[in-house]
């Protein structure tokens, strides 16, 4: 039987999840542990700046506090590459992939790409070390932008990088190219990170400008999975407001989500697989029957994300006995992660999701929720069933 205490209520509420940049304004565990309270999903370490052992203290800091507030942190290694990179792709990245690999972390951010076969050496190059960590382009740099369909392929996710980019393109494209590499992530299912300068102001000031926090809202709308802050909490001085103020912004804005009118769009995004057939009847089903959760069951952690591309108006519980995929959904636009051991019957599956919803207030005796996981139960990939449940 799960407890109340295993699971931070907080975090059912927001769909659209928050990446902070950890810097010197925000190295001390008082900070850290006011961040994690105010919003932030994902701690991200920019290695274009500070030190590898500072880098790895914070890491370890974060954890542990994440621990003692039992939220699920990801943890982002971003690799700064070449600006003007030319040069192997293991000459370029090589010693930061390792640093990566040490630390465990969550997924890394590869800056400067310019072309998918570039994704793809960094990929080999994971392999071969045997490291299986999501990968999150930073769109920065025009060839990127012009190569996206391939990029995307590759890739677990992508970043609008809006500071670069708007270096390598004019400045009034930049709007467009975020609407357009929100829409391309979001069709395909893969989260999207929109990046820099959304609450700028704020690195000297409590409050935002009124443009600042359309902004913020307006990527919500575009349909992005996080928001990212950079030097309001790696530098700024209110590192602590900057994410609860982008958190009841993003609140609001997702409160004005037309989800029927995306659900019924999204039929353009459908592919002919089992596990995205089986997600869009979950939400399709909790639409039309008024159920109150989603609850998806997951192995490699894909069927969360499948529901989340979906965008359904009820919380999506992402359940999974695996430590790394419970922090990868971190990233995914409406998924509360929910650590779980492994079931071993249908009939405790049932069981747990009705632990879950129960505990977390999300349902009463009574209401609907809707169960997806996969027969055989081991088997990552297999998710093939949908239950309408009664709890
Ligand atoms: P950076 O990348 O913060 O590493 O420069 C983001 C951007 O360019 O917008
Ligand atoms: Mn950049």
């Amino acid at each position: 039987m799960l407890n109340r205490e295993a699971i931070n209520l907080d975090r059912i509420k927001r769909r659209v999840k928050i990446v902070c940049t950890l810097g010197p304004a925000s190295k001390s565990a008082e900070i850290i542990e006011a961040m994690l309270r105010a919003g932030m999903d994902i701690a991200r370490f920019n290695l274009a700046h500070g030190t590898l052992a500072e880098h790895s203290r914070v890491i370890a800091e974060v954890r542990q506090l994440s621990q003692k507030l039992r939220l699920t942190t990801g943890i982002l290694v971003d690799l700064p590459g070449l600006k003007r990179g030319y040069g192997s792709m293991r000459e370029v990245f090589g010693e930061h992939l390792r640093f990566a690999q040490l630390q465990d972390a969550t997924f890394i951010a590869l800056s400067f790409i310019s072309s998918a076969e570039q994704v793809v050496e960094v990929k080999e190059l994971l392999r071969e070390r045997r490291a299986d960590i999501p990968v999150v382009v930073k769109i920065e740099q025009a060839q990127a932008l012009e190569q996206i369909d391939a990029i995307l392929e590759v890739c677990e996710g992508i970043m609008v990088a809006r500071g670069d980019l708007g270096m390598q393109i004019k400045i009034e494209k930049v709007p467009l190219a975020q609407k357009q590499l929100v829409k391309k992530a979001n069709h395909l299912g893969k989260p999207a990170i929109v990046a820099t300068e959304m609450l700028e102001s704020m690195v000297e000031s409590p409050t935002p400008t009124r443009a600042e926090a359309t902004d913020v809202a307006n990527a919500v709308l575009d349909g992005t999975d996080a928001l990212m802050l950079s030097e309001e909490t790696a530098i700024g001085k209110y590192p602590i407001q900057a994410p609860e103020t982008m958190g009841r912004i993003a609140l609001e804005a997702e409160a004005a989500l037309p989800y029927e009118q995306i659900l019924r769009e999204k039929w353009q995004d459908v592919v002919p697989e089992i596990n995205d057939a089986t997600a869009r009847a979950a939400c399709q089903i909790a639409y039309q029957v008024g159920a109150r959760a989603i609850v998806a069951f997951t192995m490699g952690g894909t069927t969360p994300l499948r529901v989340s591309k979906y965008r359904p108006r009820q919380p999506i519980i992402g359940v999974t006995p695996s430590e790394n995929v419970l922090h990868r959904l971190s990233l995914a636009w409406g998924v509360l992660p929910v650590k779980m051991p492994e079931s071993l019957s249908l009939e405790e599956i049932f069981e747990q999701a009705r632990d879950i919803v129960m505990t977390t207030s999300l349902a009463r005796t009574g209401d609907l929720i809707i169960i997806t996981a996969g027969l055989p139960l081991a088997v990552p990939g297999s998710t093939n069933l949908v239950k309408v449940h009664r709890v």
